[in-house]
């Protein structure tokens, strides 16, 4: 079970994250989830295997799991039927607890989810024609607080656990039945250890997945992942991995409120597509909306923009801009955006959000004239500016609404949804 103690809110520190060793849970067994195959093994090895069995097992293993999506030890085929019961004693593999799922009419899917502990975050997975997309979480709660954000106005409950964001793809995975399905033929192949980065899409081995509703992920749901930067980066190696869920990091965007020093790191130790919630391109405006400005400011942040190892034209740099009336949505800011990007010379796209209000938020919208103005001025200087169709409206789909929907349900109610949804799943 993973430490329940509150997050400390940064000052003028930002937070360490501090590496957990594994807990075993309450029964004694080790959750595999989120961990890579070497640490498989060595766990083997601590349960008695001598190196080369372990190996081989944790690489057989490692496969079941996050490439077959299997959850139970009895349906891993290659494993003899006696070790099975040794594997089952000693370890399980996990999910988050699905303690509400909604489905949009527009097909934009929402799951809150619950930590073994206790902790409620959110998962979104958004459709449209072109691609599938699933908005996952990185923190419970978030320390910093962004003005327009919900998250924002919850406490930092604590760092979700490698475990526990590759879980939320692996969730997602279950439910759209996107597990691939096939024989295993050319398994054997694979070199153990080897952290296979290829930005290779589709090949999938000898499988074939039942579908390709899944196909791109943005770590854009609760919390600022850059504040939670090992698990994430470790969770996302298991996503990236070949021998893994095998999605490419050219389909997965990392969006960060500007947490600069870890900007660099992120482009080489993870080297995903880079988004940045900007909102603001005056000072006085963006200490207001988005505070982190007042610790890494606008001038480091775009420098940091700059220097991101992986962005070029052909991988530009998203800037996320919500649309706050009267606030940030002036053709002046407009064009102060388009200068910025360019003094900086970004490879940059620009994604204007319309606001999505929340009980007690303090901004409206801007009205649908103003964005589409602020969105041709953007497009003017030949940078694209495209208006983000709001999505999931009726389900709360946006950033820390489903958590507090639920929290006014009181807790029996959900622990009856919780229940139904156990047994509904088996
Ligand atoms: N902490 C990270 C990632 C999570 S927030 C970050 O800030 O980038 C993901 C995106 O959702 C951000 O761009 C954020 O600005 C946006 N967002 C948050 N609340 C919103 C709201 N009420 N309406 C529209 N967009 C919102
Ligand atoms: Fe945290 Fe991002 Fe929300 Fe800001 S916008 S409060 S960084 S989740």
């Amino acid at each position: 079970m993973a430490d329940t103690a509150l997050m400390q809110i940064p000052g003028n520190t930002d937070p360490v994250t501090v590496p957990r060793d594994i807990t075993p849970r309450g029964d004694g067994r080790i959750d595999l989830l989120g961990l890579p195959k070497l640490r498989i093994a060595e766990l083997f090895v601590g349960a008695g295997l001598d190196t080369k069995a372990a190996k081989l097992r944790g690489k057989q293993v490692y496969h079941w799991i996050y490439h077959r999506g299997v959850t139970d030890f009895d349906n891993m085929t290659d494993i003899a039927k006696t070790m099975r019961p040794w594997l089952a004693e000693r370890f399980v593999i996990g999910r988050p607890d699905i303690l509400l799922a909604q489905h949009s009419e527009d097909g934009t899917r929402k799951w809150l989810l619950r930590t073994d502990d206790g902790h409620e975050f959110e998962m979104v997975f958004i459709p449209d024609e072109a691609r599938g997309t699933l908005c996952v979480s990185s923190q419970v709660g978030c320390t910093l607080n962004c003005r327009f954000c919900h998250t924002g106005t919850m406490r930092l409950v604590r760092n979700l656990t490698p475990g526990e964001i590759v879980g939320q793809v692996m969730l997602a995975r279950d439910a759209l039945g996107e597990w691939p399905t096939g024989t295993m033929a050319g398994f054997g192949d694979v070199s153990f250890g080897d952290e296979d980065d290829s930005d290779d899409d589709d090949d999938l081995g000898g499988y074939t997945s039942n579908g390709r509703l899944l196909t791109n992920i943005v770590m854009m749901g609760m919390g600022e992942p850059l504040y939670n930067f090992d698990n994430v980066r470790d969770a996302l190696k298991l996503v990236m991995d070949h021998e893994g869920l095998a999605l490419s990091r050219r389909r997965i965007t990392l969006s960060t409120s500007g947490v600069v020093p870890m900007m660099v790191r992120a482009g080489e130790e993870i080297g995903v597509n880079l988004a940045v919630s900007l909102h603001a391109v005056t000072k006085e405006v963006r200490d207001e909306i988005v505070p982190i400005n007042r610790k890494y400011g606008l001038e480091e942040l775009l420098q940091a923009c700059a220097d991101y190892p992986k962005a070029s034209n052909a991988r530009r740099i998203t800037f996320e801009y919500v649309m706050l009336k009267d606030k940030n949505d002036s053709d002046d800011d407009a064009r102060e955006l388009v200068r910025l990007i360019k003094h900086y010379r970004l490879p940059a796209k620009v994604n204007l959000i319309p606001f999505n209000p929340w009980p007690g938020a303090i901004y409206e919208c801007s009205a649908p004239d103003r964005i589409r103005r602020f969105s041709e001025i953007i497009f003017e200087s030949g940078i694209s500016a495209p208006i983000r169709t709001p999505r999931g409206r009726d389900i709360d789909a946006a950033c820390g609404q489903l958590k507090t929907a639920a929290q006014k349900m009181g807790r029996a109610e959900l622990d009856r949804l919780a229940d139904e949804k156990q047994a509904a799943l088996g």
